[in-house]
């Protein structure tokens, strides 16, 4: 229970173990079980051919599988493995040049990496894809098939997550040295199915029958205490210091992920820790007697890393959220130190000019107390030095400005599981305070705006502002989110640091985004403009000289219609709808959350409908609406409006009056495999959130890159996509961020414009009654209550007619063939901003100041 023993080596910081083992040294050719294995990059040998002996080698070796009773997971793994040989021999290669140099390095600090499948990605990369394709279709396997038994990482809930993981793909292929840490969920992000309409939650076992891409390395166990009080011990010198005391100690056990960069030596890793129980727990409690007791407490020890929690923009201060916080970032820290000092010449002096840290959100804020409690305590280090040298480390990047989305922890609890740094915060607190009566003297409001304790009511630490000022840069991630943190959210925290605060406009990465999620469309483009786009996607501006050429509109029409009949044959098996390859596929793909209205997506397919049935004649461009979206199991209103939308739309699906012209289509469980099959089919990208809540979106990016046009609001990122594609290019309507404010500053009343407009009067009223779940009255009555009564917070009925328009002039676009194509083409054409390397290279040289390593 207590520190007293522990265990071997983890606590040296200057262990001498090397990352790389035989550091320098690189093997080559893979040593087998003693003899040497044939290498698929070897000159001359036929890669093929090399591929197949590996991967029938690691079959028969490794999964002890005859060729005959494998299954597509055997193939899989087996394939995997043979991939995994010249990764790991990379990684070793990489860790090795990063070592010689003592380069500067990148940790990435995240709760979250939602990375879906590892093994497409990790074929193109090492250029191995079509010799592992070959070598699997002459043994006579469905390379498809094969790919389809790789179950998705998907250790993160959305946006968030999935940037950490396009993050991660650019830093390797522009040859950053990077580390990310994080958790090794258990159990990743619930999967999702629905039983009459209704969303249900499974859990998610992705690792259950093991994950060939982790390396655990469990010599580089850290050992971490958490609990406990704080006492006041006396040094040799009368000084009084404090001294964490009656701890519990949990292991942590890395997991490493190997990121191999496309087109590139380098590889990265993706460290990612399990808790562990110690053993003295059970001593202890042996001793008083107390089996079941320790047991217990092993157990929960074991259950840290258990599960991600599944929400997505809202925090609801749960005790086990905060343990796994501090011991992600606890363990990350204490190997980011035993890296650091393993080198030589290293010391804390050079520490910051080494080390930078990127918190991913504020989830991993507490980072900032740990940094000063290890130098202020372990090393006795005096505050204005551990102050500094915390300060020159950490970056924070802010992801939203919804209130209830901003990480607050209770005192009490915060006290409870973290003493010794409640007291630090405190401290940084007191400092604060300083600088801002300095800064306003006598001004208690912008104290009160600052302090990181929110004194209001029941006492709070704000780790959003804890984050801000202790690090050395904050950004936004996009222009107009940027713009409204600077405004709205930190306008005393930007006038007290000038400069502080930075616009880092997301972006996503292009391999998987369109080299890998949509072959078509990437062979029609290097067919014309050659294959660097894939490491340089500005490139893409050269497609615009074919954008009036016939033929190179039909061919790029042919790709997205050959893309939507791949979707329309999934959307059969998945949701048991038959849908038309030739209607416009209309499509809003994220999390289920109010700000992001699907609900006034749902609201213009009733619309709809309702025109057909009065008009069965109306002349409307056929459509497929789809959908993908989880709600949190918690969040009751969004789980109504996903029973909303598969219960209107089985009755649309179904009747016959309508002669199929709209359809709709909610594919379950949404998540980067199944982004990567929508998008491509997109023709229609709904980014439809009210302006000035969505700080980016990432999905927007993706669909236009392929091609689809974007029906949206001035909102995120949306902004800058109207700017590089052009107006005339782009679906905007609906109220500005300026509109909305002065509406909400006038008196916001949905009842207004329910009396006023007939059409959504008569929806809104046709969703309260009982007509789509017969029997069931008040099915959608939280949905319908937020819209009129509870307010309308999110402005659906403001921009419906707006919307609703928006929409007709989409569909008037769509019967003109040419112009549609054209318009598709020039959203490919101009996307190429929004790149996650043009990302990370601004990042890299406005806030990590860090240089490529090639390694050779
Ligand atoms: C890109 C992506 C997101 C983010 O989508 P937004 O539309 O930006 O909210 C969420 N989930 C998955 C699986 C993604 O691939």
């Amino acid at each position: 229970m207590s520190s007293a023993s522990k265990p071997k080596s983890t606590r040296n910081m200057k262990s001498p173990k090397s990352e790389s083992t035989g550091a320098g040294t690189v093997p080559s050719a893979v040593q087998h079980g003693g003899s040497p294995l044939p290498h698929p990059h070897q000159p001359g040998a036929d890669p093929v051919v090399v591929m197949r002996a590996l991967i029938q080698r690691h079959l028969v070796s490794t999964l002890a599988r005859h060729t005959g009773s494998a299954t597509p997971r055997d193939w899989w793994i087996a394939t995997t493995l043979a991939v995994r040989d010249t990764i790991h021999e990379r990684l070793i290669a990489t860790q090795a040049v990063h070592n010689a140099q003592n380069a500067r390095r990148l940790y990435y600090f995240s709760l979250e990496y939602l990375m879906g499948r590892l093994f497409g990605n990790n074929l193109l990369a090492t250029g191995l894809y079509d010799a592992a394709k070959g070598a699997l279709e002459s043994l006579g396997q469905n390379f498809e098939q094969v790919r389809e038994a790789e179950v998705d990482m998907g250790l993160g809930n959305g946006g968030l997550g999935r940037l950490a993981a396009c993050f991660l793909d650019s830093l390797s292929t522009l040859d950053y040295p990077t580390l990310g840490y994080g958790i090794y969920y258990e159990f990743g992000l619930f999967k999702q199915v629905f039983s009459h309409g209704a969303q249900v939650e499974h859990p998610d076992n992705w690792m259950v029958f093991g994950d060939p891409w982790g390396i655990i390395r469990p010599e580089y166990t850290q050992e971490i205490q958490i609990y406990g009080r704080v006492e006041n011990v006396f040094d040799d010198r009368g000084n009084s210091r404090p001294r964490w005391v009656e701890t519990k100690t949990i292991l942590g056990v890395p997991h490493d992920i190997p990121i191999a960069g496309y087109g590139t030596k380098t590889v990265n890793l993706l460290r990612l820790w399990s808790s562990r129980a110690t053993e003295d727990f059970d001593l202890a409690a042996f001793n008083r007697g107390g089996y079941v007791e320790a047991v217990r407490e092993k157990a929960m020890g074991e259950t840290l890393s258990k599960v991600l929690y599944p929400n997505d923009k809202t925090e609801n201060g749960k005790e086990l959220r905060l343990v796994q916080q501090y011991f992600f970032v606890a363990c990350s820290l204490r190997d980011l130190l035993r890296r650091h000092f393993r080198s030589p010449g290293n010391s804390w002096t050079n520490f910051p000019e080494k080390v930078a840290v990127q918190l991913n959100d504020t989830h991993p804020a507490v980072a900032i107390a740990e940094l000063m409690r290890i130098l202020l305590d372990e090393h006795a280090m005096a505050w204005d030095p551990a102050w500094d040298i915390v300060t020159r480390t950490f970056a924070y990047t802010n992801h939203t400005l919804l209130p209830e989305a901003l990480e607050k922890w209770s005192v009490a609890l915060f006290e409870k599981v973290l003493p010794r740094h409640l007291q630090i915060i405190y401290q940084i607190n007191d400092q604060l305070m300083r600088q801002v009566e300095a800064r306003w003297p006598h001004d208690t409001g912008k104290k009160r705006v600052c302090s990181l304790i929110e004194e209001d009511g029941h006492k709070k630490v704000r780790m959003a502002n804890l984050a801000v000022v202790g690090s050395h840069t904050v950004n936004g991630v996009a222009a107009l989110h940027t713009a409204l943190l600077k405004k709205s959210l930190f306008p005393e925290f930007d006038q007290l640091y000038p400069g502080k605060f930075q616009n880092k406009t997301n972006g996503i990465t292009p391999r998987r985004w369109l080299y890998k999620a949509n072959p078509r469309l990437s062979a029609l483009i290097s067919d014309k403009i050659g294959h660097d786009w894939v490491r340089d996607l500005d490139q893409l501006r050269q497609l615009e000289k074919w954008v009036d050429d016939p033929a190179f509109q039909e061919a790029f029409m042919a790709v997205k219609r050959a893309n939507k009949a791949d979707l329309a044959a999934q959307i059969k098996i998945e949701c048991g709808v038959d849908v038309s390859p030739d209607a416009l596929f209309d499509v809003q793909i994220k999390r289920l959350h109010e700000y992001k209205r699907q609900h006034l997506n749902l609201l213009h397919i009733l619309a709809l409908y309702r025109r057909l049935l009065q008009n069965p004649a109306l002349d409307i461009v056929p459509r497929v609406f789809v959908f993908a979206a989880k709600a949190a199991p918690g969040y009751e209103l969004a789980k109504n409006i996903i029973r909303a939308i598969n219960v209107v739309g089985a009755r649309i699906n179904g009747d016959a009056r309508i002669s199929g012209k709209i359809k709709v289509a909610f594919l379950p469980n949404y998540r980067v495999s199944l982004a990567e099959r929508i998008i491509p089919a997109a023709d229609l990208s709904e980014q439809i959130s009210t302006a000035g809540k969505e700080a980016s979106g990432t999905g927007n990016m993706k669909l236009a890159l392929n091609g689809a046009l974007t029906i949206g609001t001035l909102d995120g990122a949306n902004v800058e996509i109207r700017e590089e594609v052009g107006e005339d290019n782009i679906f905007i309507f609906g109220l500005t961020v300026e509109e909305v404010e002065q509406l909400h500053a006038h008196g916001y009343n949905p009842w207004d414009i329910y009396h006023r407009d007939e059409e959504l009067r008569a929806v809104i009223d046709w969703l309260g009654s009982d007509y789509f779940t017969p029997g069931e009255h008040g099915a959608f009555g939280p949905l319908h209550h937020s819209l009129l009564q509870a307010g309308d917070p999110y402005l659906v009925l403001a921009d419906f007619r707006a919307y609703s328009d928006c929409q007709l002039r989409v569909d008037e676009l769509y019967r003109n063939r040419s112009a549609w194509a054209r318009q598709a083409i020039l959203n490919s054409a101009r996307c190429g901003k929004f790149s996650s390397d043009r990302t990370i290279r601004e990042y890299a040289n406005e806030i990590w100041k860090l240089s490529p390593v090639p390694v050779k």
